[in-house]
């Protein structure tokens, strides 16, 4: 574990999972891309993504322009208002239900669709086949939300196929904002690749399948990526916000909460109220996992993010991960009854 290395600027260790560079310097890939942030000319990619939108608008009036992921957190609001608001298209919003809801997350994703006026698709899938997932991926993964990020990212390209409506419009990409796995300039896009390699940690829902016999056929078709055949015929693409805006989700927050009431919650273990407040686990027991597992936590996040933005110097960003890392987790016992297990078999 001696060989484990920090960046000089932000908090990021090299163990970090999704891959992180350090240049000669000591300065982290992750770091060195933020850096575009205020070096790019943004209003010359903003136009890109108009140019990029534009063949996408359904002329019939019969369909949508374009599908967007929202939950009743995190970035969703600005995304919409993008979406609708600056580039005046007409979103169907689309979101799976996590079961971990929050009532300030329900209200939150209710809000949303009220306030900018947009039709929704929700998907449930069943409580049964969530579980069989949920206690495979804890015990294989270490992962109590595997299943919500593979329903997160797998619903909305499920939709685009059947809705037939090729553009799918995401925020940021972590690869990109954490690590700096690509510049903006690189203007990736989601791809199935893309999900199984970074959003999934190298699992499709068919590699679970193959290594338990647990789970069944019925309980994981859902979370199954559309075939390229039929993602080819309609088009679909994934695109990310992020590429052509200069993303700041702390800023972005504040405006939502200021002009279309997204509301915010405090958590023991971070000090970002804006992110996650949808969900009682992600700021809990997944953010214990991810301290175990690879030895930061979601305050790590935090505090580089900002460090980075240059609102925290390095020291001040230690010391609130000083504060926050070790706090002690709510909502187990609940979790537990819920998955139906015994908590000290975690
Ligand atoms: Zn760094």
């Amino acid at each position: 574990m001696s060989d484990i290395q920090f960046c000089k600027r932000c908090l990021y260790p090299t163990t970090h999972p999704l891959g992180l560079t350090l240049d000669d310097e000591g300065i982290c890939s992750g770091c060195r891309v933020h850096e575009e942030k205020d070096s790019l000319d943004w209003p010359t990619r903003w136009t890109k993504l108009e140019d990029l939108v534009e063949p996408y608008r359904d002329k019939s009036g019969k369909n949508y322009d374009c599908i967007v992921p929202v939950t009743g957190s995190q970035d969703s609001y600005y995304i919409v208002y993008l979406v609708k608001e600056k580039l005046g298209l007409n979103p169907l919003l689309v979101t799976y239900n996590k079961y971990f809801n929050t009532p300030l997350g329900i209200k939150n994703l209710a809000n949303l669709r009220i306030r900018f006026n947009c039709d929704i698709l929700y998907q449930n899938v069943n409580p049964v086949s969530v579980k069989n997932i949920v206690r495979t991926t804890l015990r294989k993964l270490g992962s109590i939300y595997w299943p919500i990020l593979a329903g997160q990212t797998v619903f909305p390209v499920q939709t685009a196929v059947r809705y037939k409506v090729p553009l799918i419009i995401w925020g940021a990409h972590q690869g990109l904002e954490q690590v700096g796995m690509f510049s903006h300039e690189h203007e990736v896009e989601m791809t199935r690749r893309y999900r199984k390699d970074h959003d999934l940690m190298g699992y499709e829902v068919d590699d679970l399948l193959s290594i338990f016999d647990t789970l069944n056929e019925e309980d994981v078709w859902q979370y199954r990526y559309p075939d390229d055949r039929d993602l080819n015929d309609i088009g679909v693409r994934g695109i990310y916000l992020g590429n052509y805006v200069r993303w700041d989700p702390k800023a972005q927050h504040e405006q939502m909460t200021k002009c279309y009431d997204y509301q915010t919650s405090e958590f023991p273990r971070t000090f970002d109220c804006y992110d996650y407040v949808d969900c009682f686990n992600y700021m809990g027991l997944h953010d214990l996992l991810k301290l175990y597992k690879h030895g930061y936590s979601k305050v790590t996040d935090h505090a580089s993010r900002e460090i980075r933005f240059g609102r925290l110097t390095r020291e001040q960003g230690l010391a609130l991960v000083r504060e926050h890392e070790q706090k002690s987790i709510k909502y187990l016992e609940q979790f537990c009854d819920w998955l139906g297990v015994v908590p000290r078999a975690l």
